[in-house]
Order: C-alpha cells, then sequence, then structure tokens
C-alpha cells in the first residue's frame, strides 16, 4: 500500500526554504505532497514530490479579492487541496457546508481534497468524539464519491500540541469511518507527527499516512518522517 505523506506548511516558510525542498527525496513506498502557501507553489518545482494547495474557494472565479480559485491552483500543477482544516474552521468560521462545495470543486477541476475532520479535547473527554465525526463527514461529504477524496483525521486537541492518539484510538477511528465509507476510502492521521512517533504510527497498518504541519518545515525531519514507510 503507498502511503500518503502530506507537509502543511500552514503560513510559514521562505523561498529558502522552498529552493532547500528541491532535494527532498522520494521513498517509493511514498507520494509526498507540499502544500506550501499558494504564492509559493509557482516556485516548487515538483520532481519527487506532489503538489497542493491549503485551500480554496468555492467558486471557480469571480469578484472574490484576495481568493484563489481551484482553477488556478489546477493551472499552477496542484493535484491536491487541503479542505476544512481546523484552523479554517475556527479562524475563517468555515463549515462543513462550505467544505462540501470546496471539496466539489476541487474534484470537478480534477484535484484529489484531503478533507479534514476532527474532534475537540471535550467531545473526546466526553465520549461523543465518534458522533461528532460522524456529523462532520456526513456533512462535508455530501454527494461526493468516496474514491476521489481523501479523510485527514486530524483531532484537534492534537494539532501542534505534541499530544497523539495511541494507535489503538486512531485504529477505533478509523474503522469507524471505513465502515461508514466503505474499505477503500482513503483516510491519513495529522497532529503533532514527528521524526520521533512516525514509527510507531506507521504500524498503524490500515493508514494510508500523514499530514504534518509543523514537522514538514524542516527538510531533515520531513525526509525522517517520509523514509519511516
Ligand atoms: C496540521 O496543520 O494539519 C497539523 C497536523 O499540524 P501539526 O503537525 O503541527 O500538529
Amino acid at each position: 500500500m503507498e502511503r500518503l505523506v502530506v507537509a502543511n506548511w500552514k503560513m510559514n516558510g521562505s523561498i529558502k526554504l522552498v529552493q532547500e525542498f528541491h532535494s527532498l527525496q522520494n521513498n517509493p513506498k511514498t507520494t509526498t505532497i507540499i502544500c506550501p502557501p499558494s504564492c509559493y507553489l509557482p516556485l516548487l518545482k515538483p520532481s519527487s514530490f506532489k503538489l497542493g494547495a491549503q485551500n480554496c474557494h468555492q467558486a471557480e472565479k469571480g469578484a472574490f479579492t484576495g481568493e484563489v480559485s481551484p482553477a488556478h491552483l489546477k493551472e499552477l500543477g496542484c493535484q491536491y487541496v487541503i479542505v476544512g482544516h481546523s484552523e479554517r474552521r475556527t479562524l475563517f468560521q468555515e463549515n462543513d457546508s462550505l467544505i462540501n462545495q470546496k471539496a466539489a470543486q476541487a474534484i470537478e477541476h480534477g484535484m484529489i481534497p484531503i478533507v479534514c475532520v476532527g474532534e475537540t479535547y471535550l467531545e473526546r473527554q466526553e465520549g461523543r468524539f465518534k458522533q461528532a465525526l460522524l456529523a462532520q463527514m456526513d456533512r462535508a461529504l455530501h454527494n461526493l464519491d468516496s474514491q476521489k477524496y481523501v479523510i485527514a483525521y486530524e483531532p484537534i486537541w492534537s494539532i501542534g500540541t505534541g499530544l497523539v492518539p495511541t494507535n489503538k484510538d486512531i485504529e477505533e477511528v478509523l474503522e469507524m469511518i471505513h465502515a461508514r465509507l466503505g474499505r477503500s476510502a482513503k483516510i491519513i492521521y495529522g497532529g503533532s507527527v514527528t521524526d520521533k512517533n512516525i514509527l510507531t504510527l506507521s504500524q498503524i497498518s490500515n493508514l494510508d499516512g500523514v499530514l504534518v504541519g509543523g514537522a514538514s518545515l524542516n527538510i531533515k525531519t520531513f525526509q525522517t518522517i517520509i523514509d519511516a514507510f
């Protein structure tokens, strides 16, 4: 099984980092996807990796000052686009219905949306995380073909915190998502993945890969994560 290793640089990085990433080495067992800030997309020359975006607008074009459309991303060589990241949900008030429109537009333009879902700390503590995840998925993936997207399971309490669920906890969620969407649905995990915990996470047999935030900003660390598979 080929695993996806996705780098989400968020609003970080520089031209210098872009240049460094040109020496990233491919692992034949993985597909590596770099998602830089969109202004750097034309500077990244995909060789050992593919290009992805961190967000897109739900319309193809129009009077939406400051936005980037799926058509633009496609033209720049993006094959993937992250939608519904928890930072977009929390800081930019994106809801599942909007995320569903963005994912549909990405598919329409020949890209694979990486649709993020994840429970809050309270939902996990109170044992409500399964319902919360299923509700997000039912709305965000409404009417989408499960062969045409990737789910990123990203517990909100794990993003940027150093807290990582146990493999058993992740397996339980994978099981639930597969039961809902079918065995062939692709699911990756994101939340404080580092070069230190990747060997443990890579033991999860039906996990299709990882989404890496902070640890993707250092080429050495990120290379170790790719090489762990
Ligand atoms: C993310 O941004 O999707 C993420 C998982 O971040 P981090 O790896 O820094 O927790």
